[in-house]
């Protein structure tokens, strides 16, 4: 049996037994006696019903939508399968649940949506919108998942503005935080600086225009930034395969392939299709190149040959390399902070301080605690030093593990420091510290 049939079979038997699905419902009161009975349901209920209709800002006291997410896709870009379809991506949006869980104690809930389909079997943007924004009155937030771009620009952009919780394109923005983080780390490495990096994407579907965007929002210069597609080079005046999220990034440098894009930069961000960058398209880069790599499953160029071609920081979107770009670094801990100081949206501000909280846990000194456990989830990491130093970023580590105890935590707190900071928040806290240690498990 090959390793990829014992994996077929192994993860089919996963999520068949011992009952079907990752995840179930479980009831945080009591119900055993008659008078549970008729307390979690009539006529008991009808109390916090009518405490409710009268204060509506006690629905976060009554019930459990201030702890509950939903993860709403149309399964239209599911992982790297494409457009399988709502009921199909179901098993992905479960395992999300899962993570939300493990990480952050968050009830996240699936909705998979049909129905919300133009005639050729792309997202409605209207469709979706209109049945998203329904869902308030029960979830404290909404995470928008494996929605294809570039409709997901749209029904993110309008469900903001129309919804009073926060929405969370995780594609997108988790994608985007993530990255910056292992960026402001990897920039003092290389001796560089944002407002100077010469940077070019690969990929202009949700995850690169959100990387991009999220970069310039931190400090890069638009016109530093080139951006490419299955067409090549995105310049100012191309008519093939635009989008108003492309022309906004649309280059008026020379270069229209990615090969000429990459002479002289500083940075390679790749958030398309494996194994289309070269050994020599690292070569012509800048001395000390960063190269994140984050086509799943096969990387835009593989880590071992970036490095071997000169790049000094390489990351990918995969647990077997250094430098893992990982969501789970992010959204149980933005949800989090989010959720606890009940602020209204995800900000751009609560974003930043996202990536600054992931970089920061990366620089601190390591706890002899966390070592131990970092050391049991990632041996040969903790055999080779990766952990070590009293500053331990290092080419080799520019981000934190997903297992890092300290992560979740830290981002919660500067999340939702920077929602009160904001006036964004309808709970605001007082004591962070005391808020970041009681999240620590
Ligand atoms: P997407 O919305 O489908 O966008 C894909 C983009 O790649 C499109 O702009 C497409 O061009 C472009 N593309 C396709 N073939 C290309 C080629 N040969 N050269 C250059 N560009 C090409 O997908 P996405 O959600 O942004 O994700 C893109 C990739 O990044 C996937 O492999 C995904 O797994 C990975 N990713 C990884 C992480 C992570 O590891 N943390 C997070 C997010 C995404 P057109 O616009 O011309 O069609
Ligand atoms: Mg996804």
């Amino acid at each position: 049996m090959s390793s990829n049939d014992s994996l077929k079979s192994r993860s089919l038997s996963y999520h068949e037994e011992p009952v079907p699905g990752k995840i179930s419902v479980i009831s945080s009161k009591p119900c055993e006696t008659q008078q549970d009975l008729s307390l979690a349901y009539t006529p008991g209920v009808a109390e916090p019903c009518l405490a409710i209709k009268d204060d509506p800002a006690s629905v976060y006291r009554y019930t459990s939508k201030g702890n509950t997410v939903a993860v709403v896709s149309d399964g239209t870009a599911v992982l790297g399968l494409g457009n399988i379809g709502p009921a199909a991506g179901l098993p992905v949006m479960e395992g999300k649940a899962v993570l939300f869980k493990r990480f952050a104690d968050i009830d996240a809930i699936p909705i998979c949506l049909s129905k919300v389909f133009t005639a050729d079997g792309h997202t409605d943007a209207d469709k979706l919108i209109a049945v998203a924004e329904t869902l308030e009155p029960t979830f404290g937030g909404i995470n928008l998942e494996d929605i294809a771009a570039p409709a997901c620009f749209k029904v993110e952009t309008v469900l903001k503005e129309r919804m009073g919780i926060p929405v969370f394109h995780d594609d997108q923005h988790g994608t985007a935080i993530i990255s910056l983080a292992a960026l402001l780390n990897a920039v003092p490495l290389t001796d560089r600086s944002l407002d100077t990096l010469q940077v070019v994407v690969n990929g202009a579907g949700a995850a690169g225009i959100a990387c991009a965007e999220f970069y310039i929002l931190a400090g890069v210069r638009r016109e530093n930034v080139v951006i490419c597609d299955s067409h090549g080079v995105v310049y100012q005046g191309r008519e093939k395969g635009m989008n108003p999220a492309k022309e906004r990034l649309a280059t008026s440098k020379p270069c229209r392939t990615l090969a000429e894009a990459l002479v002289g930069a500083d940075m390679f961000l790749g958030c398309s299709v494996g194994r289309c960058v070269t050994q020599d398209m690292v070569r012509s880069m800048a001395a000390k190149p960063i190269v994140l790599a984050m086509a799943n499953p096969v990387p835009e160029i593989f880590p071992e040959d970036a490095l071997a071609a000169g790049a000094y920081v390489v990351g990918t979107g995969r647990t077997d390399f250094p430098n893992q770009v990982n969501n789970v670094l992010g959204f149980p801990g933005i949800f989090r902070g989010a959720l606890d100081v009940r602020a209204r949206d995800i900000t751009e501000e609560m974003k930043l301080a996202a990536s600054r909280a992931l970089a920061e846990v990366a620089r601190a000194t390591i706890p002899a605690e966390v070592k131990a456990q970092l050391a049991k989830a990632y041996p040969a990491d903790a055999a080779a030093g990766v952990f070590d130093g009293e500053c331990p970023v290092k080419p080799s580590y520019v981000i934190p593990k997903p297992f890092d105890p300290r992560v979740v935590p830290h981002v919660a707190r500067r999340v939702a420091e920077a929602a009160v900071a904001q006036g964004n928040a309808d709970a605001p806290i007082a004591d962070f510290d005391a808020y970041e240690a009681a999240l620590v498990k």
